[in-house]
């Protein structure tokens, strides 16, 4: 027995839940219990038991290991960490002593702090990986290959429940554990795969961080390539969020789906949550007989409804465009590889909206090379999806903020489709490297547009985002203005903004500029086919750009500019500044409006699109009087758009003037939708005054069980 106790350092109580801590010698602190669990009972469970330990040092532990304990509630410790609690020395043969000790142990448990520091932990995260730092995993030591799934969907546990088996490659001849992350993942059972049967296999799990979630070490044996982790997720999973039927479309059956990005992967399948990873998957999903699940894998598009779904995904893809939906969903054909799956309520208006879809495939493979995924599907997620679209492979994952009944927003449906080439085939290797993904992307996504709508709506759209960019840089944290960001230590989620989009976008505009449309065009493609199915990092794309760009036409950019867009903070001066004749119309217009030289009517609106308003909004005055925003409002009915984007941009002008007339609107605006670009702004401006930051805790507290778990992170830093 004492043998067992001095090879390990962990503590496993039940709570509920099955819950796992790892008790380092450092950090053993019954505080820590405490502040874990909260729960006086089980602290006392926990102190009764390392009281038994303690005799157990002077051999009277008998048969008081056996006592109150069921299967996995156990407590094993090491004799290292039981001295440190105790106090006293393992030598020590005072059976009283050490348990005087244990007792004044005890009186601690409510007084004191977490020991583990913050500081503590980044400074592990730091030097954990030097391919990703944000992964437990061992990369280094194992390749991990194929997944298989086996999920039950349980909407009322609010769980995914079941096994998933993971297939690798051994790297180095001595390999002892497979190191994997999950975050908030109950893990009941795990086997190891040994000549072809399965055996039980021992593993440990870690605490939480708060960040990188908890490290999952499974003991390996010699010869095993394949293990199955037995596991439930938890409610409050960070890449997973559960609506009741109220929050549907239809408001009769509940909808689930995943957003993996960056890191939450981990909160729904133990894996190792790295970009640099890359992974085919199969999977059987079970769900109540009346609904659909869909993942990011070969979708039928007419397969029955039975409750139990088979998927395969054959190509390797890394593991955050791991994804699932479950709803009451249809689905209608666009093209022989195109179609929508939707909840039946807004299935047509989705598929009248985004028709243009293999329009768009097309496109992008005369300009970048061939599609390489099979079918190019969209999901339609309810409203309370956080993001504007997820690139998930072969199923796009799609807000219906941008349905918009007039083809304005499509551009999403063009970035999420451009992924298929920058992203989901030449991948980020890590999270620092985020521009490589969505720079390219963004690029990609405009000349998509420029194709089919022409180049002046492609300039428009560059605009905007241009207009957003140059605000963002004077609001974020300078070191979050660098493309290859430095992430070390900070959640990923915490970086997110448009500087990876908007100003990767424009470094490759700028390459084209410099290089001329033909060359880059020729270059890109050649990017795409040479990476395809790979991770890579900034430093390989230098590589790749200077001996493919760069030496072959010299003396046209330098490396010192090349570094100064990619490794320096804020924007160059060298940065295009897109212009459109059409927004230069609205800005001569709107000056004379101000001036008063116009009234509203001659404004010229009548064919203004989506994009000049959008314009024209955000570039009024934020000190407009009531009487000028009534009369717009009376003349435009803005207050009453039904565009997502114009009634974003209004109401954040009407809370900067203090133009009151909106608030019912925005009330309404802010509960039923939960996509962060349109509703963090807006509550970011209530809270700027004490009468709007009434208004904003008041409606939080309504919308907030509605919003994503990642909608939820941030807001809770916002309105407090
Ligand atoms: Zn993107």
């Amino acid at each position: 027995m004492i043998e067992i106790i001095n090879l390990t350092t962990k503590l496993y109580v039940e709570a509920g839940n099955l819950l796992i801590l790892k008790a380092s010698p450092k950090s053993i602190d019954l505080s820590y219990i405490s502040t874990a669990f909260k729960s006086a009972s089980i602290v006392q469970t926990v102190l009764n038991l390392y009281r038994q330990i303690v005799c157990c040092l002077n051999g009277r532990l008998s048969k008081s290991w056996d006592i109150g304990m069921k299967k996995h509630q156990y407590l094993i410790c090491s004799l290292a960490v039981v001295t440190a609690l105790a106090g006293c020395q393992q030598e020590s043969e005072d059976v009283a002593e050490k348990q005087q000790a244990a007792e004044a142990a005890s009186t601690q448990v409510d007084t004191k702090e977490v020991v583990v520091s913050k500081v503590e932990q980044e400074e592990v995260r730091k030097a954990h990986n030097p391919i990703d730092d944000h992964t437990y995993g061992n990369l280094h030591e194992v390749d991990l290959k194929h997944l298989d799934l086996d999920l039950t969907v349980d909407f009322e546990a609010k769980s995914l429940k079941g096994y998933v088996d993971l297939s690798f490659d051994r790297l180095q001849d001595e390999v002892s554990e497979l190191i994997l992350d999950t975050r908030d993942i109950n893990v009941s059972k795990v086997e190891l795969n040994q000549n072809e049967q399965w055996v039980a296999g021992e593993f440990e799990l870690a605490e939480k961080d708060e960040v990188m979630g908890s490290k999952l070490t499974i003991q390996l044996e010699d010869g095993v390539n394949k293990v199955r982790v037995y596991y439930a997720t938890q409610p409050q999973a960070s890449g997973l969020q559960w609506l009741t039927p109220e929050q549907t479309d239809g408001k009769k059956h509940p909808f689930m789906y995943s957003q993996a990005q960056a890191i939450h992967a981990r909160s729904f399948v133990p894996v190792q949550d790295s970009p640099a990873v890359r992974i085919t998957y199969n999977a059987t999903i079970r769900t109540p007989k009346e609904l659909l699940a869909v993942m990011s894998a070969h979708n039928e598009p007419d397969t029955e409804l039975d409750g139990e779904y088979h998927f395969e995904m054959p190509q390797a893809i890394p593991t955050y465009l791991i994804a699932i939906g479950v709803g009451d969903l249809k689905f209608k054909a666009m093209s022989d590889r195109t179609g929508v799956y939707a909840e039946p309520a807004i299935l047509d208006a989705a598929v009248a909206e985004f028709d243009d879809t293999e329009d768009m495939v097309k496109v992008t493979e005369d300009l970048y090379g061939p599609y390489r995924w099979g079918r190019y599907d969209l999901l339609i997620l309810p409203p309370a999806f956080p993001y504007g679209g997820m690139e998930n492979p072969r199923l796009s994952f799609i807000t219906p903020t941008v349905i918009a009944g007039d083809k304005s927003l499509v551009n999403l449906i063009a970035h999420e489709l451009a992924h298929s080439w920058s992203g989901n085939l030449v991948t980020n290797a890590n999270w620092h490297d985020f521009w490589l993904n969505e720079g390219f992307t963004s690029y990609v996504e405009n000349r998509i547009m420029e194709e089919l709508f022409g180049r002046e709506r492609a300039l428009m759209e560059q605009s905007l985002a241009v207009q957003d960019l140059r605000q963002a840089v004077q609001d974020l944290p300078e070191e979050y203005t660098v493309l290859n960001v430095d992430l070390k230590g900070a959640d990923p989620d915490d970086a997110f903004s448009t500087v990876p989009y908007t100003k990767g976008q424009m470094f490759l505009v700028w390459l084209e500029e410099k290089f001329g449309r033909e060359v880059f065009d020729a270059f890109l493609v050649k990017y795409f086919d040479h990476f395809a199915f790979q991770s890579i990092t900034t430093e390989q794309f230098k590589a790749y750009l200077k001996e493919n760009l760069l030496n072959k036409h010299p003396d046209i950019v330098s490396e010192e500019e090349i570094n100064t867009w990619i490794h320096e903070p804020m924007l160059p001066e060298m940065m295009p500044n897109p212009t459109s004749d059409a927004f230069n119309i609205v800005d001569a217009k709107t000056k004379q409006l101000l001036s008063g030289e116009i009234t509203l009517a001659e404004l010229g609106t009548k064919e203004w699109t989506v994009h000049e308003w959008l314009h024209f909004i955000n570039n009024l005055p934020t000190n407009m009087s009531n009487d000028d925003m009534m009369a717009m409002d009376a003349e435009f009915k803005l207050t009453e758009s039904t565009n997502n984007e114009i009634a974003h941009a209004w109401l954040l002008l009407s809370l900067r003037s203090g133009y009151e007339v909106v608030m019912p609107r925005l009330e309404n605006y802010l509960i039923s939708i939960g996509r962060r670009k349109l509703i963090v702004p807006l509550y970011k401006q209530l809270m700027e005054t004490e009468q709007g930051a009434e208004f904003a805790k008041r409606v939080y507290k309504v919308a907030r069980p509605g919003y994503h778990p990642l909608a939820q992170a941030t807001l809770d830093e916002v309105v407090k």
